[in-house]
């Protein structure tokens, strides 16, 4: 973990971060970007949730857009329809439920719909600064197991995973390190091992082949 942060300095910040950063860790953005976030490229989200923040900056303005409206502003993150339904119906508990306000606990957040515990645990960190919670994407999964730190078979698993075999210092940053550095490096596929600082620790299970040196411009 000190090898990546060493890695990752100076590099763009994911899409979430990059919103929290600019927003001053406004948890109900972070929550929002998070949800539309899911099977989409970066570059797309921030696009989509600049748009969407622009109407409207908080859950009771937002409850207010029609779901035609949202997908309009957030087309065309992946699954925009079925995205614009959860958010609208978000946007509604909150203000019916939580005073306008995002919950602060796990349990709270899994009743929002969209909802599940790799964002409930990204909101945590971004937005409340928790360091009791380890937030499990693809990439976290896909390169945990690949260093040899879980061998679990789903994201789930895999958070359960990490909280017994990490130390819970690094909790916090796992989704920050390695979500940054499997967007660039350790790819889901031809992973750049030969440019890894990771490369003399890692037996890169599961690994059949790696790819190509990156370019200059792309660190
Ligand atoms: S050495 Fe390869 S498999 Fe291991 S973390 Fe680096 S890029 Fe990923």
């Amino acid at each position: 973990m000190r090898a990546l942060a060493r890695a990752i300095d100076g590099l763009e910040l994911p899409a979430v971060e990059k919103i929290s950063e600019s927003q001053e860790q406004d948890p109900f953005q972070v929550l929002i970007a998070t949800l539309l976030s899911a099977r989409t490229q970066d570059a797309t989200t921030l696009a989509a949730s600049t748009r969407l923040f622009r109407v409207a900056r908080t859950p009771r303005a937002m409850a207010k857009l029609t779901v035609r409206r949202i997908q309009g502003l957030i087309y065309p993150v992946s699954f925009y329809r079925h995205k614009a339904r959860h958010v609208k119906a978000t946007c509604g508990i909150l203000v019916e439920r939580f005073r306008g306000r995002v919950p602060t606990t796990m349990e709270e957040l899994l009743v929002l719909p969209g909802v599940g515990r790799k964002t409930a645990n990204l909101v945590l960190i971004v937005a409340f600064k928790s360091q009791r919670n380890i937030c499990v994407d693809t990439h976290v999964h896909r390169i945990s197991n690949r260093l040899g730190w879980v061998r679990t078979r789903t994201p789930d698993e895999t958070e359960l995973s990490l909280y017994q075999t990490t130390a819970e210092r690094w909790w916090p940053f796992i989704n920050l390190y390695l979500v940054t550095w499997g967007q660039r490096v350790c790819r889901p596929v031809y992973p750049r091992c030969l440019e890894c600082v990771l490369s003399p620790l890692c037996p890169r299970l599961g690994v059949t082949q790696v790819g190509r040196a990156p370019n200059p411009g792309d660190r």
